[in-house]
This record gives structure tokens, C-alpha cells and sequence, in this order.
């Protein structure tokens, strides 16, 4: 048998990046010699093995056949007769199709290394069409290496376009998504992602909700890009900058969804869009099946992004009501969320990046101001259920108040 380094550890040491992960192939092997060898197989029907040591990926190299609807609909054919080409074919881009044996050898037949060098994303044949996750992939790369200078090839972004119209995309899975989505959020530059997946259509058909947001023009005194759809780009492009976490930046990606329910009449105006999203935001955080920490932010956000931004305008009543809406008491790191991504709102303005936020230490100091109210004195007083929660509010409220005084003068 013939083992080569194949996938993302080729294409990340050519690059010249780091190598997390390294993905094998082997060739002219059979699953019983795997076994016989110590190797364990990750699946009953998959010809894929785990390493008894390194716990790396192993696969034989195989063939497939789209035999249905969706990733289940594939048939897999692996066997010691089939080539290392044959087996490179079967891959989504040309820079993921190079194989290397332990000499550094590097075999190449779909030009991987050509399209490295002139920063392409190419698909390696007609088969891409038989997985849409190469759809979302193929835009997650794009995130990846936009500071690189790649783009989709014209070829290929018509193929994916031909996908998004095909009906395919419905039949993938919230998991598979969810996966491709997080992972595209977290790279360096998850604007592209969504940039991409707008460009060929997919986007219309995953996030109609975020597609809708195009050509939504909001009023120029506030966002000079008037835009709303290049404003929710931009936001997430400095959540990225900042190295927001995934719940920023979800919570970024969805917080002005409403604006895309505004009828035409009240543009550039967009009243009451942080409840109107509500509903949308709900709809596509259950699409994905989102991790409940993002679709919790998310929604929180979405309700009460414009509280953050007049912060220093409202009155310590709503102040307190912010406050307890996030349950700020028990959970101080959720509120701390919030405050970024509305920094982020707020920063991803044409021409406005640099300028300083101070809402954000505004409503820092609110919530120690809040928190610091000690209960041990309302216990001491004999106060429990309804009543000590009132009397905490009031003393709350009374430090908030005292927290505006100060902070204003
Ligand atoms: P990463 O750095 O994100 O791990 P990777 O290229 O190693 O990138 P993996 O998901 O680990 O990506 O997959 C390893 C290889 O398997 C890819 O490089 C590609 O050749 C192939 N591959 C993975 N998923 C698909 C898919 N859905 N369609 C076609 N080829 C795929
Ligand atoms: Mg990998």
C-alpha cells in the first residue's frame, strides 16, 4: 500500500500556513489490512480509519457515484484498484486535489498548484455539482483567503450558481450547514462568505432574510454606506477585526434583519425593525439549528441594539430594564456580548470605524453599578420572594440613577 498526505495539509504547507490537521489517503490497501494493521474504522460502511496513535484520518482511496438527493444519496466505491487520481477527482477544488507522498512529492494532476499561484478557487470537475456543501465551502474558503488575494473562478462561481437554482441546497442538512456557516463566520474575513454565497445565488436561497437586506436603503446622516445589506458586511467584517466571538458574530450577521419587512413608502426609515426581525431572526436561527448561545445573542441584539446605541440617552428605568432583560445578575459575559456587537453595529459605518464607542463603557459601568447592589442587607431586613425582588429592583434603580448623576457630571 501507498500512503499520501492529501487535502488541506498540502495546500496549507504550499501556502506556506501553518498545518493543523492532516488528512491521508491510502492507496491499494483493502479495509481488512487496515484492521489488521490496529486501525480503527470510523464508520460501519465508510472507508475511513482512525490512526491507533496520531488519531488521523486514513481513508482508501475511493470513487463515488450521486445515486440521490442530498449527502446521503452518494455510493462509495473503494477498492485496492483505485488510483490516486481517481480518488483526487472525486475532490471539491483543484488547491484541496494535491496529494504528497513522504518525500514531498507532489502529484497534481488537476493543476492545484497553478491555481495556488494565481489564487483561484477552481473546481476540479463536473462532479462538484453532485454535493451542494461544496457551495458553502467553496464561499468558506473565500473568507479564508481573501488576505491572499483568491477569488471563485468565473467557471465555478456558474456552477454554484446553477446549484443554488437547481433546488439541491434545500436538501442539506441544518447540521452540515451549521457546520460550513460557523466555521465560514470564524474566518478572517466572514464578510466574503456571505459576499460570495450572495454572488451565486445561494444566498437568496439559505438566508433569504439576509439577501433581502440588499438594495435596502437606510438614512445617510447615520449610515453614510446607506446600504443595509453593505452595512450588515461591514459589521461583521469589524466583528472580525476585533476577533469577535461566534456569537458576535452571528448576533452581527442577523441584528438588523427587520429592515428588510420596511415597506418602500417609509425608506430610508426603518421604524420599530429591531422588533420586526424578531420573528426573522428566530426563523433562521431554527433553520440552522444554531447553538443556543448564538440564537439567545442573536435575538437579544436584534431587539436591543438601538438601546445600545442611545445608551447615554436613556432614563435609569430603562437602563434597569436592559439590565434585567439579559439577566445581566447571572449572566455578565452575555451582556458583555451584547455591548460589542453593538459596537461593531456601530463601527461597520462607511467612514465612521474609528471613531470611539463610549456607550460601550457607559453600559459596563451601568451593569457594575447594578450588580453591585448586595442583597445580604434586603435579607437581613426579613425580606424573601416577591417582596426582596422588589425592594433589589429599587435599590437598583437607585444606583443607576446615582450612575447617571456621576457619569454626567
Ligand atoms: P480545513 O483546513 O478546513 O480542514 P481541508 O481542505 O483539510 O480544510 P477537510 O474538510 O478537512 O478540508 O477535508 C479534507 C479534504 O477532503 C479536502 O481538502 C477535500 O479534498 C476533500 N473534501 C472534504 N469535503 C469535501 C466535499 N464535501 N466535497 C469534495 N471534497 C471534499
Ligand atoms: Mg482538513
Amino acid at each position: 500500500m501507498q500512503i499520501y498526505k492529501v487535502g488541506g495539509a498540502v495546500r496549507d504547507r504550499l501556502l506556506g500556513k501553518p498545518v493543523t490537521d492532516i488528512d491521508w489517503v491510502v492507496v491499494g490497501a483493502t479495509a481488512e489490512e487496515m484492521l489488521a494493521k490496529g486501525f480503527r474504522p470510523v464508520g460501519a460502511d465508510f472507508p475511513v480509519f482512525l490512526h491507533p496513535k496520531s488519531g488521523e484520518e486514513y481513508a482508501l482511496a475511493r470513487t463515488e457515484r450521486k445515486s440521490g438527493r442530498g449527502y446521503g444519496g452518494f455510493t462509495f466505491h473503494a477498492s485496492p484498484e483505485v488510483t490516486l487520481e481517481e480518488d483526487l477527482i472525486r475532490r471539491d477544488l483543484t488547491i484541496n486535489a494535491m496529494a504528497e507522498d513522504d518525500q514531498q512529492n507532489l502529484t497534481d494532476p488537476y493543476h492545484g498548484q497553478r491555481d495556488l499561484e494565481d489564487r483561484f478557487l477552481r473546481h476540479v470537475s463536473p462532479a462538484f455539482a453532485e454535493d451542494p456543501l461544496r457551495v458553502l465551502r467553496v464561499a468558506r474558503f473565500a473568507a479564508r483567503y481573501a488576505e491572499l488575494g483568491f477569488k471563485v473562478a468565473p467557471e465555478t462561481l456558474e456552477l454554484m450558481r446553477q446549484l443554488s437554482e437547481s433546488g439541491e441546497l434545500e436538501a442539506l442538512t441544518a447540521e452540515r450547514s451549521w457546520k460550513e456557516i460557523s466555521r465560514a463566520l470564524m474566518e478572517s474575513q466572514p464578510q466574503v462568505f456571505i459576499q460570495v454565497l450572495r454572488d451565486c445565488g445561494a444566498l437568496k436561497v439559505l438566508m433569504p432574510e439576509v439577501d433581502a437586506l440588499f438594495g435596502v436603503p437606510q438614512p445617510e446622516v447615520h449610515h453614510p454606506e446607506i446600504d443595509s445589506g453593505i452595512h450588515t458586511l461591514s459589521v461583521l467584517e469589524q466583528a472580525a477585526l476585533h476577533k469577535q466571538p461566534l456569537t458576535v458574530r452571528w448576533a452581527c450577521l442577523l441584528h438588523d434583519l427587520g429592515k428588510g419587512l420596511t415597506p418602500e413608502e417609509e425608506w430610508p426609515r426603518h421604524i420599530a425593525h429591531e422588533h420586526k426581525g424578531l420573528k426573522l431572526i428566530k426563523a433562521v436561527n431554527e433553520r440552522f439549528k444554531a447553538p443556543k448561545d448564538c440564537q439567545e445573542l442573536a435575538l437579544l441584539v436584534g431587539q436591543y441594539h438601538t438601546h445600545g446605541h442611545r445608551a447615554l440617552e436613556l432614563k435609569a428605568s430603562t437602563l434597569l430594564e436592559l439590565l434585567q432583560s439579559f439577566d445581566v445578575y447571572r449572566r455578565p459575559q452575555r451582556f458583555e456580548e451584547f455591548i460589542v456587537a453593538c459596537e461593531m453595529d456601530a463601527r461597520g459605518r462607511k467612514g465612521l470605524e474609528q471613531r470611539s464607542y463610549p456607550q460601550a463603557d457607559y453600559l459596563r459601568g451601568a451593569a457594575s453599578a447594578a450588580r453591585g447592589v448586595a442583597v445580604q442587607p434586603l435579607l437581613e431586613k426579613g425580606l424573601k420572594g416577591p417582596e426582596l425582588g422588589e425592594a433589589l429592583k429599587r435599590e437598583r434603580l437607585k444606583a443607576l440613577k446615582a450612575y447617571k448623576e456621576s457619569a454626567s457630571s
